[in-house]
């Protein structure tokens, strides 16, 4: 059966993937999508990314990152997310970094292992023949939580600039690697977020050839996937301002140059609003056609005792 591969591609700019020309992250079908900004004046990651995964907005979804049960449970990582982390002052740094370590004395010791809050709210992926990993607002998302670790420890001196980025391609190797195989394992959607071009984007805003070459790198890991699944939506959930781009005033924060793109014949969503509507449309059409005949497993009963995996 085709099966429907999701990229969640944070923060993929529309303008800067064409200034670029990546053809895998604008695929055959390609516009900009419309995405919102409700806590702050920049859209946030985990309100939109919900949103794209519900088809609501924050008040309806539950996950609107404001107050104390903001989307960090901590206002210094929220303040971390709108600077280069390369820039933050160095008492920033340390606020980051002793409340990663988990003794942020609020009693929680959640530490590197903090997760990301979940939503109640139904969603796309929650049907049968529908699966999802790292995807924020509706699965834990450690990576995201890594990935400002990293960052943290790089702007410290705690690890090397090239440690960091073999950190950030690693899991974005796990991540579009994890979608591949799903390309093989009869699903009808596998949705998957990949947290990279976010970090380059608030790391190089000032830095055109750097960012330049994480877009064409990760145009390449795109590429392969299409090599493993039938049929792809890229999405990003805003863009990010940068110090080439006119009107882009503040490099480092998200703009709203959001992208969709897909390998369908269709055209792509307009706004975040409606890819949970546009991909079940097309979902169910994949899930009327499945034909799945009874469980087959060689292995008898015999084999296992042999191997030693039953007394
Ligand atoms: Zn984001």
């Amino acid at each position: 059966m085709p099966t429907l591969g999701i990229v969640a591609l944070d923060a993929a700019d529309y303008a800067l993937a064409r200034e670029w020309g990546c053809d895998h992250l604008l695929l055959d079908r390609h516009r900009e999508l419309e995405t919102f900004a409700h806590s702050g004046a920049n859209p946030n990651t985990l309100e939109v990314w919900t949103s794209v995964a519900t088809g609501v907005g924050p008040g309806e979804h539950g996950l609107a990152s404001t107050g104390e049960q903001g989307e960090w449970r901590n206002p210094a990582l929220a303040y971390a997310s709108k600077v280069a982390p390369y820039l933050l002052p160095k008492a920033a740094r340390v606020r980051i970094g002793t409340w990663l370590r988990g003794d942020s004395g609020d009693g929680t010791g959640d530490g590197v292992e903090l997760t990301l809050r979940q939503t109640s709210h139904p969603h796309l992926f929650d049907a049968e023949g529908r699966v999802v990993r790292w995807w924020p607002g509706v699965t834990p998302a450690e990576h995201l939580t890594e990935t400002w670790h990293w960052l943290n420890l790089a702007s410290n001196g705690e690890i090397t600039d090239d440690e960091l980025w073999r950190r950030l391609y690693g899991n974005a190797g796990l991540e579009l690697g994890w979608l591949q195989g799903m390309g093989h394992a009869d699903v009808a959607v596998a949705g998957v977020h990949l947290h990279l071009l976010d970090a380059a984007g608030h790391a190089f805003a000032t830095h055109p050839e750097r960012l330049r070459e994480t877009y064409e790198r990760v145009d390449r890991l795109l590429g392969s996937v299409r090599e493993h699944v039938d049929d792809l939506l890229v999405l990003s959930d805003h863009g990010m301002q940068v110090g080439w781009i006119d009107g882009d005033d503040d490099p480092g924060f998200h703009s709203f140059r959001a992208l969709a793109s897909t390998t369908l014949d269709a055209d792509p969503p307009a706004s975040v609003f409606d890819v949970r509507e546009w991909v079940e449309a097309r979902a169910d059409a994949f899930d009327s056609e499945r034909e799945r005949g009874a469980a087959v497993m060689d292995t008898t009963e015999q084999q296992l005792r042999d191997l030693g995996y039953l007394e």
